[in-house]
């Protein structure tokens, strides 16, 4: 049961760590189990699905946008969204900044960053990103908050590497928070495989999902 789930996730979860419910696939009544057991924080990858959801559910639903965002559907989420955590590129960032200044709000976003070995992945490698850092865009858009980083281990039984990769993002984002903003916070790395050790290598916002609402059915037209 959903209830049963994420209060044993919950359970096991430091203070300080944000469980981000990732119900991506799962029907609003599904849902609702979990908001009706307390829990806020959702995670989304289709902002048209989001935006659905969001208008059944409660207004103290902070969504958060976890996958791969299109530039031209930014438009759906950004007058509620939370969070986008998957900014990959500094176009993707300029809209989500134009969007939120043209419905008067700052949205929080990180950056998403590839440390898997995965070719499909996206986000900035660490250069990338820390050249794109060294420019003056990313600092300069008003609409976005850069709150911190987000990234994906590959997704291998292999727990020295996924521990590796984690290793990366973190030293990425002590880099990033020592030479470039000191303001961020977040880390965002862990799903329902590997939270934990996400959490032992800095993590302090997990995004889990089959291990709360169970497997997708995932549609594949
Ligand atoms: C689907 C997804 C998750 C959750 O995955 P689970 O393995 O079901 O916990 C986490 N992060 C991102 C970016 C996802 O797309």
């Amino acid at each position: 049961m959903v209830k049963d789930n994420l209060s044993e996730i919950k359970a096991t979860l430091p203070q300080g760590v944000v469980l981000v419910a990732v119900s991506k696939f799962h029907p609003v009544e599904r849902v609702m189990q979990a908001y009706d057991a307390g829990q806020r924080v959702f995670g989304e990858n289709r902002p048209q699905e989001m935006a659905l959801k969001q208008a059944l559910m409660p207004d103290d639903v902070r969504w958060h946008q976890i996958g791969h965002l299109q530039t031209n559907k930014v438009r759906l989420i950004a007058p509620f969204v939370s969070m986008i955590e998957s900014v990959d590129s500094l176009k993707l960032a300029r809209v989500i900044s134009d969007e939120a200044i043209r419905v008067g709000r700052r949205i929080d976003v990180l950056l998403q960053v590839h440390v898997a070995q995965e070719q499909e992945k996206f986000g900035w490698s660490p250069s990338e990103l820390l050249d794109a850092l060294e420019g003056e865009e990313l600092h300069s858009l008003s609409g976005i908050n850069i709150a911190g980083v987000m990234g994906m281990a590959t997704f291998t039984d292999d727990q020295n590497q996924i521990r590796h990769e984690f290793m990366q993002l973190k030293q990425l984002f002590d880099t990033i928070k020592k030479d470039f903003m000191p303001q961020i916070s977040v880390i965002s790395m862990g799903m329902s495989g590997d939270y934990q050790l996400a959490i032992e290598c800095g993590s302090n916002m997990v995004r889990v999902g089959s291990a709360i609402f169970g497997q997708r059915i995932i549609s594949t037209k």
